[in-house]
């Protein structure tokens, strides 16, 4: 028995969310009294893999097969369900990324396993059941869940524990053949375009963004919120009217109907903090708003605020972080 980690790689590095779901399974491991084995999906490097020891991850499971560096749904539920038997994993630890939202629900039909997504805590056992603490009502509320299944399969939100290191340690990386015919990859897309934000950061998997709402009022001032970015290393971002208009890219657009963003930083730079646009950044580390209005709703969501003008703020935060610099 023990517990198995999803690891997600690009181009050879692990993700943020994957170091953290990794501390997860480490930890629920030791609750349960035994071992975290991890399987790695997407663009992996041994030399990475076995780093996950640093988390306390004893063994990683890894399908070299080319075609598995893309997301595939079909192959990846697959190859994890493949692991999840040979390894008879009690409970499957993945991040509540894109990837994980679309392989945990087929994992759960395919193992009849119990699932809980968003999940903020490491379980607790209360009355001999298992409980897990969820978040609900986009972020709003928390649910405690039972999750009663013999196999259970917990999505971690990211961000909802930091990573450990602990250097020196090591996990062993060994070849797993998850046996995939071409019919598992028949849904495999054809072509992946990567739009890349300004400075090259990727919104969804990006540390630190930089966000405008309509109080930004035109296209033509956007250059403020790229200068801070650019200053910062950060990625750009935008609320939904903005992208309406057309004043920047769809891709750009964060929310409840837009990508959903959970970087160290997200700078909201005249927004007004609808529900529905916190709804994709409020499992952010740390919330800056700048807004004019101090009755403005994402103050409450807010770590620090900036009560003022985007015009008049905005070039001197830039400055004073490139006098850090
Ligand atoms: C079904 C549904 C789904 C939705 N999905 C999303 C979504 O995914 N993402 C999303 O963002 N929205 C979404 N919305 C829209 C959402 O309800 C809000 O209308 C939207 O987020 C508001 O965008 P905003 O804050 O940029 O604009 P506004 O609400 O117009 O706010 C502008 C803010 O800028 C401030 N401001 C103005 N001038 C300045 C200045 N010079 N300096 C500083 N501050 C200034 C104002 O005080 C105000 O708070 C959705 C709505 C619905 C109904």
């Amino acid at each position: 028995m023990s517990v198995l980690v999803i690891v997600e790689c690009d181009k050879g590095e692990v993700k943020k969310s994957s170091l953290e779901v990794a501390t997860y399974g480490a930890l629920l491991a030791a609750q349960l009294g035994t071992t975290a084995t991890a399987v790695a999906v997407g663009e992996a490097s041994e030399a990475n893999l076995a780093q996950l020891g640093e988390q306390g991850i004893t063994k990683v499971l890894y399908d070299a097969e080319p075609r598995l560096k893309d997301f595939v749904n079909n192959a990846y539920t697959k190859l994890i369900a493949g692991a999840a038997q040979q390894e008879s994993a009690q409970v499957i630890v993945l991040a509540n990324s894109n990837i994980g939202a679309a392989v945990g629900s087929r994992l759960s039909v395919r193992l009849q396993a119990s699932l809980a997504t968003n999940v903020v805590e490491l379980p607790r056992t209360e009355g001999g059941q298992f409980v897990v603490k969820r978040g609900a009502f986009s972020g709003k509320a928390f649910s405690d869940v039972v999750l009663s299944g013999e196999r259970k399969i917990i999505a971690v939100k990211k961000n909802a524990l930091e990573a450990k290191h602990e250097a020196g340690r090591t996990a062993e990386v060994v070849a797993f053949a998850a046996q995939l015919t071409d019919a598992d990859f028949a849904d495999a897309p054809t072509q992946v375009v990567l739009q890349d934000q300004a400075g090259g950061v990727l919104l969804p998997e990006a540390s630190l963004v930089v966000s405008g709402g309509r109080g930004m009022k035109g296209p033509e001032n956007w250059g403020l919120i790229e200068d801070l970015a650019k200053a910062l290393g950060a990625a750009t971002a935008c609320s939904k009217p903005v992208s309406d208009v057309d004043w920047r890219p769809h891709h750009e657009h964060v929310g409840q109907t837009g990508i959903t963003v959970s970087p160290n930083l997200y700078i909201a730079c005249g927004i007004s903090g609808a529900i529905q646009h916190l709804a994709g950044v409020n499992s952010s580390k740390v919330i800056v708003v700048i807004n004019k209005d101090p009755e403005a709703p994402f103050f409450k969501a807010a770590d620090y605020g900036i009560v003022g003008d985007v015009f008049d703020v905005l070039p001197k935060l830039t400055a004073a972080v490139k006098a850090l610099a």
